[in-house]
């Protein structure tokens, strides 16, 4: 029987199936699947956000939800370890979408830096500009490196591919944030409007320092590998 209620959830109310961690023991965890049509199965209101609004956010609700022992997923004393396995395959996803923003959102800065004129030259010839624009591409091919290596990790199974996991994730939505809000800046008054793709990419790009881990979860994760405590 599942009591409780899990917030923010990812298509929550638009999924079919939900995998969810709860206490099987005073100290163990199961992870079961449980279908949108079972009883006791509700949903909360849709939640309205700053970013990602493509995306429905909602609570998972459990009153007194009965599940078929079936439904349980591998041993009921294990839930804890599959969890955080599954977060070394999760992680470099999140790290994937915020690279990806802050490829966008640098497309965009340079697209419109060749496009706009001020005082009758290409802002894209300031010397400013040009440096903002060689720092931010840098920091963009180091994420994308960093994140291909976590990926290799993980495929390969290697000892460290949860620590580096979660260094892709740190970093890459770091990034994210940095490059999006500097291609805002690079648009001038223009990135202030929603006319311009770089004003969604700034939004979107928070939720990745915080969801699937933040970031501050991450450095703690870092940290402890790199202790050995
Ligand atoms: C749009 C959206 C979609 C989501 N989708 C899903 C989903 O599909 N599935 C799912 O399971 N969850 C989902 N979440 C939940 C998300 O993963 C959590 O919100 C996130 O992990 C942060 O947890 P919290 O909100 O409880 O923050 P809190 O834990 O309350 O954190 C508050 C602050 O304290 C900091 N903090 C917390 N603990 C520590 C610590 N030990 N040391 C230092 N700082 C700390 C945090 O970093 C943060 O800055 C979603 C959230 C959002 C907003």
């Amino acid at each position: 029987m599942l009591n409780g209620q899990k917030r923010y959830i990812t298509n929550a109310s638009r999924s079919d199936w939900y995998s969810v961690l709860a206490r099987t023991g005073e100290n163990s965890f199961g992870v079961f699947a449980v279908h949108k049509s079972d009883p006791g199965l509700s949903f909360g209101k849709l939640e309205s956000k700053m970013g990602v609004r493509g995306s429905p956010t909602a609570d998972v609700i459990f009153e007194e939800c009965r599940v078929d022992d079936y439904r349980l997923l591998g041993d009921s004393k294990e839930g804890r370890q599959y969890i955080t396995d599954s977060l070394a395959y999760t992680r470099p996803l999140i790290g994937a979408q915020a690279l990806g923003i802050a490829q966008g959102a640098l497309d965009a800065a340079i697209k419109y830096v060749k496009e706009r004129e001020v005082f009758g030259q290409q802002v894209a010839r300031f010397q400013m500009i040009r440096g903002t624009i060689g720092d931010l591409a840098t920091e963009i091919e180091a994420s994308r490196q960093l994140l291909y290596r976590s990926c290799e990790a993980v495929e390969n199974k290697e000892p460290e591919a949860r620590t580096l996991a979660s260094m892709a994730k740190l970093f890459c939505s770091n990034v994210a944030m940095k490059v999006a809000t500097e291609s805002v800046q690079l648009h001038g008054g223009a990135g202030y409007l929603t006319d311009f793709p770089v004003e969604r990419m700034m939004r979107d790009a928070k939720i990745t320092q915080i969801y699937e881990g933040t970031s501050e979860i991450q450095k703690l994760i870092v940290a402890k590998a790199m202790l050995s405590d």
